[in-house]
């Protein structure tokens, strides 16, 4: 039975309760969870499971693309079953961390679009920096400093951010829905749409903060060649 994903309807959840429905030594499917498996390019939540006071450490969290299970990779066995009851406490920290930098790859994503017709063509967010790749034929780097300087002006508003769903055949009419070059967003009935109001609107599955303003301050990292119209940017939030 599918996971039901609490992450995608509150990213500030950071305690629940759940059913285990599978142990196998390590690794355990609950009913539902707000561990954010790695997915869509976001890093998996870490954190612990408790059950009648024993905590076990989350090490990571995987989904099953065929099934839609999530399974929390435990730091050590449990002698757990299918109907106990646990409660879910997140690395508030680290999430915290992987949100900022996702809506701010969001909102350099956006400006690099608008501003200089760049396609994302992969992308990660991890807890250190966030890495976006684009295709642009140049490596310039005030194309970079001056989208991240842009997206910077943009961190610095109160934005609230806008998140809901919509049907899959609704949500592609939107202009600009699917930034992913190459990539369309999976085979689903209803799309989850993240929108920056006034400067983004995706299809995107990942946890992000509440308003704009939340992000910090976005730093340029570095910018690597990656081949023929290839050009990958790091970037960090202070
Ligand atoms: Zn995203």
């Amino acid at each position: 039975m599918p996971t039901k994903p609490l992450y995608l309807y509150d990213s500030y959840l950071k305690e629940f309760e759940a059913k285990v429905e599978q142990a196998n030594g390590n690794r355990i499917v609950l009913d539902q969870t707000a561990f954010h498996p790695l997915t869509g390019g976001v890093a998996y939540d870490i954190g612990f499971l408790e059950k009648s006071g024993t905590r076990c450490k989350v090490v990571s969290v995987e989904i099953n693309r065929e099934t839609k299970e999530i399974v929390h990779v435990l730091e050590g066995e449990t002698d757990w079953k299918q109907g106990d009851v646990v409660k879910g406490f997140l690395d508030w920290e680290r999430r915290y961390k992987l949100m900022r930098l996702h809506t701010a790859a969001h909102l350099i994503a956006a400006i690099l679009y608008r501003d200089n017709n760049a396609l994302v063509t992969g992308g990660q967010v991890d807890t250190e920096y966030a890495k976006l790749d684009f295709n642009l034929p140049t490596t310039d780097r005030e194309i970079f400093v001056a989208a991240v300087a842009k997206a910077n002006q943009e961190a610095g508003k109160d934005n609230p951010l806008k998140i809901y769903f919509v049907a899959r055949d609704e949500a592609l009419k939107m202009p600009g829905v699917v930034k992913l070059a190459e990539r369309m967003p999976p085979q689903e009935k209803e799309l989850r749409i993240v929108e920056i109001p006034g400067i983004d609107l995706q299809a995107d599955g990942g946890p992000h903060v509440k308003n704009a303003n939340e992000v910090g301050e976005i730093q340029l990292i570095k910018i690597e060649n990656k081949g023929k119209n290839q050009r990958r940017a790091y970037f960090g939030v202070g």
